[in-house]
């Protein structure tokens, strides 16, 4: 045999780039948009052209074909020893109204990238591998979020997903019918040996370091609160300053406040107010009651309490100082999801063997590994977007950072299957 003709190592394997770009570029047509984006809202015609296409792609790839009953589609690729569970990577290709190419997209064509590296070089694994989309991650048309990952990883049932309806009243059962993507697996019935999931940052953070990927650790713990301080409603101009009860004077202490807490628990730690409604809301009367909400995060749960602790503390002394009653109710929370250390080490190894630059990084935002680190090992790989912005039309991203995530998760993916 001419050395020639040998398979390379499988560490000087490299994707192609200019294919996955090419990819991305021709996907990004379904839905695209004048200003550059993709408007492709889950279980739409245009989501079963997306999926049409890449699970052409996939069968062209040699990959076989599962659908559950939630719509989620993994395409699979056989190893040496098919009795082990398949090392997966995956993420979505529906978008927000006001979506990019990018987000989700990447995840899922970066997977199939690999494949067809795979069988360029003639290489065969020891476990299997499988690229997934899951359904309706975005939210925006049905809720809740991260649908078909959520259902896979028993976050709630079939049945409650299934009803969910759009504004104009269809459900998502009805329109996964009318698109042909009900499959016959029951979600989760399907074994995975380690997930990872490749994805744009959606932040700034990278691109302000100047590094070329993230090494995803968690996603943040998230606690939504709705804060309520009641006083007093009187006319502006008799009643001197002394004598009032203004609950918008001590409302905007505590929302400082849930600002202060995030710069505290620095790096990760988050505080924003983004909603206030102040009673009566009249230029010449004192406000009498203002209700706000709170979102605090961290990467730990033990972080989230402490800010949660150091809030109600907060609350509490001012209300003593002021009078005022200040309630704060928990609206919803989401525990931080830490990823597996094998899975984060794995795609550390791989950047540093790769020579990309690098830096420990956390999301800010949900994605579907946070339901499959649920249930399997899992890592993330982030790269830069351009001005971090996301969820918009003019999200981009850098043809060489494309490639380079591309590359970590090739390298990260042979290191677990073998
Ligand atoms: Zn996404």
């Amino acid at each position: 045999m001419n050395p020639k003709d040998l398979p390379p190592p499988t560490e000087a394997l490299r994707i192609n780039g200019e294919r996955l770009w090419d990819s991305l570029m021709t996907l990004a047509r379904i839905g695209g948009t004048d200003k550059g984006g993709v408007c492709r809202l889950a279980l739409t015609e245009l989501d079963r052209q997306g999926r049409d296409l890449v699970v052409g792609w996939a069968r062209d790839a040699g990959l076989s074909i599962t659908v559950d009953q939630i719509g989620n589609v993994f395409m699979r690729r056989p190893g040496r020893n098919n009795s082990l569970p398949p090392v997966m990577t995956g993420s979505h290709i529906d978008t927000q109204p006001t979506g990019g190419k990018f987000d989700g997209n990447y995840g899922v064509l970066a997977g199939l990238e690999v494949v067809r590296t795979l069988n360029d070089h003639g290489i065969q694994t020891e476990a299997p591998i499988e690229v997934a989309f899951w359904t309706n991650e975005e939210g925006s048309r049905f809720v809740p979020v991260m649908m078909g990952s959520g259902v896979f990883a028993g976050a709630f049932t079939l049945e409650h997903a299934y009803a969910a309806t759009d504004t104009e009243g269809k459900s998502v059962k009805d329109e996964l019918t009318r698109i042909g993507y009900v499959g016959s697996e029951v979600p989760g019935q399907h074994p995975i040996g380690a997930y990872f999931e490749t994805h744009i940052e959606q932040g700034p953070v990278l691109e302000d370091n100047d590094k070329t990927i993230g090494v995803v650790s968690a996603v943040l713990g998230i606690r939504w609160y709705d804060c309520t301080v009641t006083g007093m409603e009187a006319h502006a101009g008799p009643t001197p300053m002394g004598l009032r009860k203004d609950a918008l004077q001590v409302a905007t202490r505590v929302m400082q406040e849930v600002v202060a807490i995030g710069n505290r628990y620095a790096p990760h730690g988050r505080g924003t107010v983004g909603m206030v409604n102040v009673h009566p809301n009249s230029r010449n009367v004192i406000p009498g009651r203002v209700k706000f909400s709170m979102d605090l995060r961290n990467s730990t749960d033990a972080l989230v309490d402490q800010m949660d602790a150091d809030i109600r503390a907060y609350a509490a002394q001012v209300a003593a100082e002021t009078g005022l009653k200040i309630e704060i109710e928990l609206v919803s929370h989401y525990p931080a999801q830490p990823f597996h250390a094998d899975c984060v080490q794995a795609v550390q190894r791989a950047a540093e063997r790769l020579g990309y630059s690098h830096m420990p990084a956390v999301s800010g935002a949900g994605h579907d590994a946070v339901y499959m680190a649920k249930l399997a090992p899992t890592g993330m790989i982030f790269i830069p977007c351009k001005d971090g912005i996301s969820h918009n039309e003019i999200e981009d991203a850098k043809p060489e950072h494309i490639t380079a995530g591309c590359n970590v998760l090739l390298q990260a993916m042979l290191e677990r299957a073998g």
